[in-house]
């Protein structure tokens, strides 16, 4: 079968590698859609993303769907020929963190293309049953491929503990940042406050329901919320953009005993007032990855009521995967979400 591995940064390479059997409890895969996920493109360009490193070649890829075309023994969930999204991190089951539910923190996850798993850049791709879902007819492989970065955003809004009616302002309308904004208001937010840089980005935010949007270089966010809220500021903030100065702006525009719900990776030490934390009692909490999301994912993207279509603009075969790449890196026609179909 067809792999697609990473030897260095920017050498990719398509090579013949052998197809994998099914365990037991496993499920073997034919891979028809991977998302090109922000953590992929620093692999991509550097080797490495926040504490992994690529020490020996790699393939890449976790947003990814498929259809099932072996199942090892026990397993019940799912038959060949079901059209599925998989959950690309297997957890182990039985440490402290699994037995609490809290299975995305497990130390010893098995996730998809993270340094030394492989990931599903490839034709066949093994996973575990119980974290392979169906889909059914009702989506095509490309959205599916996209519930992997809906399940992140949910888990920053269940992380959030938002209430209904609250106003939330998100920063950065990548991927995450659009998919957040849609989970946060099928929780019930009032209205979304979007705030990006990126013409195109903060559009497509707006079709998919934020009420306002802001131009950060343009506009001046701390002021434009201040003004919104009549002083109060917003009840929470996501910030999926990774900026330094988005997380500065987002402890001041975050109200008296708000959240903050960091999504967005720093690629370096910031720094910021913490007496802004102190005064204002502000939570700030962390995302990591997600837990107990998918179905729910699943079944929204399903009913239309979170839409996955939109944020597809590029679809790439695997041999062309270096320019599904490029077309992020040097934001060729304006990329949102690139899919790769092996
Ligand atoms: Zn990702
Ligand atoms: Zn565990």
């Amino acid at each position: 079968m067809k792999a697609a591995i990473l030897y260095a940064p920017y050498d990719i390479r398509i090579e013949d590698i052998p197809r994998p059997e099914a365990g037991y409890g496993e499920v073997l895969v034919r891979i028809r859609a991977v998302g090109i996920c922000g953590s992929d493109v620093h692999f991509y360009t550097t080797g490495k993303c926040s504490g992994f490193v690529v020490k020996e070649p790699l393939i890449l890829g976790h947003e990814c769907s498929g259809e099932v075309v072996d199942v090892g023994d026990g397993v019940d969930n799912v038959k060949v020929g079901d059209r599925v999204a998989v959950e690309p991190g297997f957890p182990c089951g039985r440490c402290y963190y699994c037995r609490i539910g809290r299975y995305n923190l497990c130390p010893d996850v098995i996730f998809y293309g993270a340094p030394p798993i492989h990931g599903a850049f490839r034709e066949y791709s093994i996973a575990k049953a119980s974290f392979v879902y169906r889909i059914g007819g009702g989506m095509s492989f490309e959205e599916a491929a996209l519930i992997e970065p809906l399940a992140v955003g949910m888990q920053a809004v269940k992380r959030s503990g938002m209430e209904s009616g609250s106003i939330a302002a998100v920063f950065g309308c990548g991927p995450v940042g659009l998919l957040t904004i849609q989970a946060a208001l099928v929780s019930g937010a009032a209205s979304i406050i979007a705030i990006d840089p990126v013409d195109y980005r903060a559009k497509l935010a707006e079709e998919l329901g934020a009420s306002y949007i802001v131009n950060p270089i343009e506009t001046d966010v701390v002021d434009y919320v201040r003004k919104l809220t009549n002083g109060m500021g917003v009840d929470v903030v996501f910030e999926a953009s990774g900026n330094p100065k988005a997380f500065n702006d987002a402890l001041k525009v975050v109200r008296r005993g708000g959240v903050v719900v960091q999504i967005g990776m720093f690629g370096e030490y910031i720094t910021f007032d913490p007496a802004l934390i102190i005064d204002k009692e502000v939570d700030i909490r962390g995302v990591f990855r997600y837990a107990n999301v998918y179905e729910q994912a699943i079944r929204l993207a399903l009913s239309g009521r979170i839409k996955l279509k939109p944020l597809i603009t590029h679809i790439f075969p695997l041999d062309r995967i270096k320019e599904a790449f490029d077309t992020i890196i040097e934001r060729r026609g304006n990329p949102v979400k690139v899919i790769v179909k092996p």
